[in-house]
């Protein structure tokens, strides 16, 4: 009996272990596939047939082989038939999506943050019967944790809520995890054991790649830069203390800041503004960077569509720490409104798919 599990998890592994590397490489020889993946050519061949039958991966038209001079039919993954729902809330609403598994938007959304999770259902259904689509799995990114704190919606049994109402499997998850999820499969961040996420935008927030996943914490949520206090006595913060660099610094704030601010010129006073805030995030990500001995950073949210942020950010933290690489603005960040959705439900219902 146990042994028989062990061989089902071990083929399980296995296979998620060619949908990786397939992941990696694009198109790629079965022949090389058992080199990448150190599998038996024997074993690759089963369980690449078994992947293509439940229509996980495709064979493609034949070339002819640089090494072996056969002809040969190389395998990629079929990610671009599968759809999924994407509802990623933001502290400024919320992002109903349809996507592909390969990361492609099909369709799009935008509505308030309804903190009431019946409003959710409601516009998720009747956005996904509008589309006419079929999804495989819906992708629910969350602010805090989804099961505990001060996330909008919480709770225990929320992903029944969901199930029930779409009839596939969802997956919860915090919104800034799932970004870092998402820079596992779609970015290029892959080689590193080591990553600091940081968002800001709405919300502050970070996440960590350690040992090439995203870690967790007691929880699920760790690294909550948002809650570093940066100021006594400061604003108040949605998790009931004072002074967090969320409170202080993000995008909200600033544009509060601003609206009070009785300077003639507005596009001055911004800079002024940003400058300050940028002074609290620079120590809070260098603190944490440090911390983990990060050999990337990555930024990203709505804060550093403008390539100024993260030039003065850099300038800063280069001050503070001489060493210290530059942190990057994802490439991804385009798409963070629905990618951590796709990232999730990827991870889950397709590479590890059981
Ligand atoms: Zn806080």
């Amino acid at each position: 009996m146990t042994q028989g599990m062990n061989v089902k998890n071990l083929k399980q592994r296995n296979k998620s272990l060619i949908l990786y590397t397939l992941n990696d490489a694009g198109e790629i020889s079965r022949m090389e596939l058992a080199a990448r993946t150190g599998l038996t050519p024997a074993a690759v061949t089963k369980l690449t047939a078994e992947l293509i039958e439940d229509g996980y991966i495709r064979e493609n038209g034949a070339v002819e082989s640089e090494k072996s001079g056969r002809r040969e039919r190389p395998l990629s993954l079929r990610l671009e038939d599968k759809y999924i729902l994407g509802i990623n809330a933001e502290r400024d609403g919320i992002t109903f999506c349809i996507c592909d598994l390969a990361g492609r938007a099909l369709k799009k959304k935008k509505t308030p943050l309804y903190e009431d999770i019946e409003d959710v259902l409601k516009v998720g259904k009747s956005f996904l019967e509008e589309s006419g689509l079929v999804v495989v799995a819906v992708g629910v990114c969350v602010i805090g944790s989804p099961t505990e704190g001060f996330a909008v919606w919480k709770g225990e049994g929320l992903d029944r809520r969901f199930e029930e109402t779409f009839g596939v499997r969802t997956v919860i998850e915090n919104n800034v995890r799932a970004f870092a999820e998402a820079e596992l499969i779609f970015g290029d961040i892959r080689d590193h054991s080591s990553v600091l996420f940081f968002k800001w935008g709405p919300g502050v927030g970070s996440s960590i790649i350690a040992n090439g996943r995203v870690f967790s914490g007691g929880e699920g949520n760790v690294a909550e830069i948002g809650h570093y206090i940066v100021k006594e006595g400061g604003r108040k913060c949605r998790c009931g203390r004072r002074g967090c660099l969320e409170a202080e610094a993000s995008s909200d704030a600033i544009r509060e800041e601003l609206a009070s601010c009785d300077e003639s010129d507005r596009k001055e006073a911004l800079m002024r503004i940003v400058d300050e805030k940028l002074k609290l995030v620079a120590p809070a990500l260098l603190n944490t960077a440090t911390i983990l001995n990060a050999q990337e950073v990555v930024l990203f949210g709505g804060m550093f569509e403008n390539a100024d942020a993260a030039r003065r950010l850099n300038e800063l933290i280069g001050g503070y720490f001489g060493g210290f690489k530059r942190a990057k603005v994802s490439p991804l960040n385009e798409k963070r409104d629905y990618i951590g959705a796709v990232a999730i439900c990827a991870q889950r219902s397709f590479f590890n798919a059981e």
